[in-house]
């Protein structure tokens, strides 16, 4: 298990063995979880750790947005309230009746069968439900309102961003993906709103930014985010608007440095969805 604890009273897991980055944060009479991991064996450690640790009962998990390598780990958590915004709820319901039906999962995930064993097997008994406590554009929870979260949109129509006062820290989901060129192909990705999110964080001034992928970071690292997301949108708006192809565009380094690592396994379908959505 790779959970780590980052200042008194959080924890994360930033390692990435487990999907996308999750976290704990714990109040006076429970722990509320920030997203579950993916592979619902792995979680299950998780939540045997934080309850031998804090000796307080986990009763929520938020959702920082829909996709399976934040929510597939949730089964573990149980019985436990899923909270989520109205439009990741809405993603969900969509994916049971698609994606997320067992033999699309099977049959999407079979190419991982060796590679990701653990994957793999958490996979065959997975039961995923739909987040039962559904906001709209904020929810407080704590008995002092200790934490905030707050429906912002962007890399998904749903991303959502969860701040712990006492600990002065956020988690912001896949809004960022430290040190790394981002997944932006969700259907609901909406690269204007994704910057505006990332400015409205920066303003917040908070110094303890846990993204949804990699190291835990600063508002520096967030703010050459940012910037790296602002080049290669104008890179895409000059490059729709000359009928450069995607391919064309990664072959002519388009890609802003900061963000060049990583590319290799999104930059593709995120431009594809960000030169339909300029084009
Ligand atoms: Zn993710």
């Amino acid at each position: 298990m790779t959970l780590r604890n980052l200042v008194d009273g959080i924890f994360v897991d930033t390692d990435g063995t487990n999907g996308g980055n999750y976290g704990a944060i714990v109040l006076e009479d429970e722990v509320v979880m920030i997203d579950a991991g993916m592979i619902h064996t792995k979680s299950r450690e998780v939540k045997d750790f934080l309850i031998k640790e804090t000796g307080l009962p986990i009763l929520k998990i938020v959702f920082t947005h829909s996709h399976s390598d934040h929510v597939f780990g949730a089964q573990a958590f149980e019985p436990v309230s899923l909270i989520a915004s109205a439009p990741t709820r809405k993603r969900c319901e969509e994916n049971l009746k698609g994606d997320w039906k067992v033999e699309n999962l099977k049959k999407n995930y079979a190419d991982v069968k060796d590679e990701r064993p653990d994957l793999w097997h958490a996979l065959q008994d997975l039961s995923i439900r739909l987040p039962d406590v559904v906001f709209k554009t904020y929810i407080f929870l704590g008995n002092n309102e200790e934490i905030s979260v707050k429906l912002l949109g962007g890399h998904t129509a749903g991303s959502a961003t969860i701040i712990s006062h006492p600990h002065n820290v956020i988690f912001i989901g896949d809004l960022m993906f430290s040190g790394q060129f981002p997944y932006g192909g969700d259907p609901t990705c909406d690269p204007d709103r994704w910057i505006m999110a990332l400015e409205e964080i920066l303003n917040l001034g908070i110094e303890t930014i846990i993204p949804g992928h990699g190291p835990v970071c600063g508002l520096t690292e967030l703010e050459e985010y940012m910037q790296a997301l602002i080049d290669l949108r104008a890179n895409v708006e000059d490059a729709t608007s000359s009928s450069m192809t995607v391919q064309e565009f990664m072959n002519e380094g388009m890609i802003p440095q900061e963000i060049q690592n990583g590319a290799e396994r999104f930059a593709e379908r995120t431009l594809n969805h960000w030169f339909q959505f300029y084009g």
